[in-house]
């Protein structure tokens, strides 16, 4: 039975390194190795005037991917300005009910709209590069390197 433990537990170990090592190679990937060292602890969310959550940035950056969903809660778009950005996005009115970007009524095609989510690709457009994120980080990780980065690609 002392064997089944034995062989349970380093599969699970193997599963972890496993887990460890395909993270820090798509985080080399991306260009921002350093993404790995946060550990989540929420201030820069706290920080952001725009409540946009920098840790979106990190998360994109070391899964590779700038189509990542991230918190943007104070961004407000007409319909029209929020379909060109992406129709999938999670959009809710001024009375926080959710608005279908794809069926609009006249009324509604008018009125700004909140944003709740958005790819971080486009949350960096929208960015007032204030550096409060870079401030409060307890290990000071350069979040607007990644956010600068994603201003300036050709994909925005
Ligand atoms: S403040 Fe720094 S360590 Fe904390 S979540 Fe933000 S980037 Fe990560
Ligand atoms: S630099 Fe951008 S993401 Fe960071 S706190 Fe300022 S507005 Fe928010």
């Amino acid at each position: 039975m002392k064997r089944v433990f034995f062989l349970v537990n380093i599969g699970c170990y193997l599963v972890i390194l496993a887990y460890v090592g395909i993270v820090a190679a798509s985080a080399v990937a991306s260009g921002y190795p350093w993404t790995i060292t946060c550990y989540n602890c929420g201030l820069c969310r706290q920080s952001c005037p725009i409540g946009l959550d920098p840790y979106g940035f990190i998360a994109a950056a070391t899964a590779n991917d700038r189509t990542t969903m991230m918190q943007a809660v104070n961004v407000k778009l007409l319909p029209h300005e929020a379909a060109l950005l992406d129709r999938n996005m999670p959009l809710v009115n001024s009375a926080g009910q959710r608005v279908d970007i794809n069926n609009l009524t006249p009324e509604q095609a008018r009125d700004e709209v909140f944003v709740s989510r958005m790819q971080a690709r486009y949350a960096a457009s929208f960015c007032i590069l204030c550096g409060n994120c870079e401030r409060i980080c307890p290990i000071k990780l350069p979040i607007m390197t990644i956010i600068k980065d994603y201003r300036n690609a050709a994909s925005l």
